[in-house]
């Protein structure tokens, strides 16, 4: 009888989860796909830079149209919820991907230099801070990535979270990769490098928690997060996940690798969402 009702009490659980324990959940599976897209380092098989090209643009893309299609028109459905529809949801979206766009620069710009400025001399310091760089900025955009998973179960529930919870764990896979590949080319151990990558996805979980907290409590406030996110994710697509995949050459690899991403996410999206 008591093992029944264990089983039972899971099942319900389940479903009768809180929209924050949801958007803990969500964002921490979404975050872990950053490791186990590492994890190909760990076992010595590092896939050619082409390869590695086209599946950092698969993110990329996966990330446009997460933009866009989880972002951005849900912000401007819950900003015309609350104030009709018009100039001012306009607005809002507008300012909160500004806003977002700024908030990393900003966190680009101040965060890395100090570090910097004291660091390693030689030759290769350049390098090095270009690959620190790369991962600060995977690290505070996985933030938003986060928060955007947490708002997606925080006002939709299960139905509104889990096609972000998908699309933002495809995007990590390739994303963890190209961490770990390029510590590894900056001489980490396989060890270090797959440690580094896994924990730039453990910012996800923290961003759930907020996100989904602050939207249960604060409805007002969905339109702004939720535009804030898009901005934030929309800026690391140009300023690092595109260069990034143009680097070495394999321009047409990259842009075929995002063209994948789009149509996988604007389809598990209007399929799921
Ligand atoms: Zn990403």
């Amino acid at each position: 009888m008591p093992l029944d009702r264990s089983r039972d009490t899971k099942e319900a659980t389940l479903e009768n989860l809180s929209p924050i324990m949801l958007g803990l959940i969500g964002s921490a599976a979404a975050g872990l796909m950053t490791a186990v897209g590492a994890l190909p380092i760990l076992l010595g098989k590092v896939p050619s830079r082409p390869t590695r090209d086209m599946l950092l643009g698969f993110a990329a893309g996966v990330m446009l149209a997460a933009s866009f299609f989880s972002l951005i028109i849900p912000a401007l459905e819950a900003a015309e919820v609350q104030h009709g529809a018009g100039a001012i949801p306009a607005a809002i979206a507008v300012v909160g991907i500004l806003i977002g766009m700024g908030a990393v620069h900003l966190m680009n710009e101040l965060l890395p230099h100090e570090h910097f400025k004291t660091g390693r001399e030689g030759p290769d310091a350049a390098s090095l801070r270009r690959v620190w760089l790369f991962i600060i900025a995977i690290t505070i955009h996985n933030f938003p990535e986060g928060l955007a998973v947490g708002v997606g179960f925080g006002s939709g529930g299960m139905l509104g979270g889990l096609p972000l919870a998908i699309g933002i764990g495809l995007q990590n896979a390739p994303e963890g990769l190209a961490v770990a590949v390029a510590l590894l080319g900056e001489g980490y151990s396989r060890r270090r490098a797959w440690w580094i990558a896994a924990l730039t996805g453990l910012v996800e979980p923290i961003g759930g928690v907020i996100g989904a907290g602050v939207i249960t409590l604060a409805a007002p406030l969905l339109p702004w997060g939720l535009a804030f996110a898009a901005g934030a994710m929309l800026y690391v697509i140009s300023h690092e996940i595109i260069p990034e995949t143009h680097r070495s050459g394999h321009q047409n690899k990259a842009t075929l690798g995002l063209a994948i991403g789009l149509a996988v996410m604007l389809f598990l999206d209007v399929w799921l969402g």
